[in-house]
């Protein structure tokens, strides 16, 4: 039978619920068991696809084209396994399901309410990837704090089902904040009393507490949170800032939290976790040989979340190269003619990351301008290698109004346009290009080496596309099609043969770098930027 394991969170947001709900699954995984994770939102959007980075984040995308939170990227990054739509709900999509079924007649006479519809809804949701009967265990993470109105409905529905599947069979950790007094000098216990009562009073007795702290977690203090919380003295764990997320299974499983889990749900009888590659992992990314400063260029630079799986990518590609790769984030808002020398100059490669909307976007095509130009390794994703084709049709084939029609709809040369599907999508929401597409790589290009086969799958999200019209002026100037969609014919990466590493992709690499298994491209670009580090 399929176990559960819920991760809640008190106190505050930002606790890292989604590293702590993924190093558990990462050392289950370790001692055997199948193992997947799925996190439930409690805002009303449908999918995190309309929110603005800047709040939320980056939209990660799943193989099948689900618009999800970042937390999956961390889990797909540790567990290496692949996610998918089921792993990823909101209130939103909660509702709309409810909602669509009271219109096609399915409660005829009933009052629909939060309990028990939503709430059945929600249990319906939580069961389901554990009901495939895939999985030994599937842990799942509630996104929010409790204590939120917006949450209660999430919260009623692990009682339940705590109720209905027994205490063997499912259980919560808690995640709280011990925070740090420094005028008292003091680690204090009370906001975690606190939310542990907000547990209680909604019916539920967490299994777990593991607390964040930035100082040990003395064994008094244990014992304190133990009496006052109802929980055995080795079911209170210390959560320690860490140097590193890919850190934190370590840590966890220093402070025994998988095998306090399978204790509860009677599965203890497996073996040790086998965390050799892992700890591999950890040791070359503490002892880096080489150090590298690449620039991302993009617009949402003051928030890293904003650019999670890049940031990551580069890390996994770093340690691939025993490199530490600093990554200098460059506005792209800022940049300009008098500048973009002293901006650039220092940097041992660029990325142009993706985007949307106006703003910004000159001073992208000004950077890859630069980089073109002074023959620094360069990758474009997305709308980085929409910008490299404006500017290469700019600059080098002479079209001087090239632009994305997303930028300039009146354009006399679209370059980046609408295909004809797109033009038709009225509803904003879900409608991009958006999950796993099939490319056929040029035979003896750049890009063929990296992956080392011909034909690959990577992830979009999108609207707009190459027009294939300006293609054959932009070969004929030296600008290669080396990725190509071979069902829609679609450009997907294009290269520079001339220059020493230039490549654009339609398509976002980053989310499919793990730690078991660096991306290609990242680990190409990365090694070329060592080449002659600056
Ligand atoms: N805004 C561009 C488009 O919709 C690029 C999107 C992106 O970079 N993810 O096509």
């Amino acid at each position: 039978m399929t176990k559960y394991v819920f991760v809640t969170g008190g106190v505050t947001s930002s606790l890292g619920k989604g590293i702590i709900a993924a190093s558990i699954a990462k050392l289950l995984q370790a001692r055997g068991f199948s193992t997947t994770i799925q996190k439930f939102d409690p805002y009303i959007n449908v999918d995190p696809g309309t929110l603005n980075p800047y709040e939320h984040g980056e939209c990660y995308v799943t193989e099948d084209g689900a618009e999800t939170d970042l937390d999956l990227g961390h889990y797909e990054r540790f567990l290496n396994v692949p996610t998918s739509q089921a792993n990823n709900v909101t209130t939103g999509r909660i509702y709309q399901t409810v909602i669509n079924k009271e219109r096609a007649g399915a409660y005829l006479g009933k009052t629909v309410q939060i309990i028990p519809h939503i709430t059945d809804e929600i249990k319906r949701r939580m069961l389901l990837l554990g009901s495939s009967g895939e999985y030994d265990i599937v842990i799942t993470e509630i996104g929010g704090t409790v204590g939120d109105i917006e949450s209660l409905p999430y919260i009623e529905a692990i009682r339940q089902l705590r109720w209905e599947l027994g205490a063997d069979n499912c259980i919560t950790v808690h995640l709280t904040l011990i925070p740090f007094l420094s005028a008292a000098g003091e680690l204090k216990t009370k906001p975690t009393q606190h939310s542990v009562k907000e547990l209680l009073s909604a019916g539920i007795q967490p299994d777990i507490l593991v607390c964040r702290t930035e100082h040990p977690l003395s064994m008094a203090l244990r014992r304190k949170l133990s009496l006052f919380c109802n929980l055995a003295t080795n079911a209170v764990i210390e959560a320690r800032d860490a140097y590193s997320i890919y850190d934190v299974p370590i840590l966890m499983l220093k402070e025994k939290l998988d095998l306090t889990i399978i204790t509860k749900l009677r599965l203890a009888d497996r073996k040790e976790p086998d965390l050799t590659k892992w700890k591999k992992f950890l040791g070359k990314l503490k002892n880096p040989v080489h150090e590298v400063r690449i620039g991302l260029v993009g617009k949402y630079l003051e928030l890293q979340d904003a650019y999670k799986s890049i940031y990551e990518a580069l890390v996994h590609a770093g340690v691939s190269n025993e490199c530490k790769v600093e990554v200098v984030p460059v506005h792209s808002e800022d940049i300009n003619a008098d500048n973009i020398e002293r901006k650039l100059m220092n940097l041992a490669g660029i990325i142009v990351a993706p985007g949307f909307g106006e703003r910004g976007i000159e001073g992208k095509i000004k950077a890859i301008q630069y980089v073109r130009e002074h023959n620094i390794p360069f990758l474009g994703i997305c709308l980085g290698m929409q910008c490299a084709v404006v500017e290469f049709a700019r600059n080098v084939v002479g079209l001087s109004d090239a632009a994305s029609t997303e930028m300039n709809p009146d354009t006399a040369t679209p370059i980046i346009a609408l295909m004809q599907d797109q033009k038709e999508v009225q509803n904003l929401g879900g409608t991009m290009r958006l999950g796993s597409y099939n490319c056929q790589l040029t035979k003896g290009s750049l890009i063929e080496g990296i992956y080392r086969q011909k034909n690959i799958k990577e992830r979009h999200r999108h609207r707009f596309e190459f027009n294939n019209e300006y293609l054959e002026a932009l070969q004929n100037a030296g600008m290669q099609a080396t990725g190509i969609n071979p069902d829609t014919q679609l450009v997907e990466a294009v290269e520079l043969p001339n220059h020493r590493w230039f490549v654009g992709v339609q398509f976002h690499p980053e989310y499919k770098s793990t730690v078991e298994n660096p991306h290609p491209l990242f680990v190409d670009f990365v090694r070329e930027c060592l080449v002659d580090k600056v």
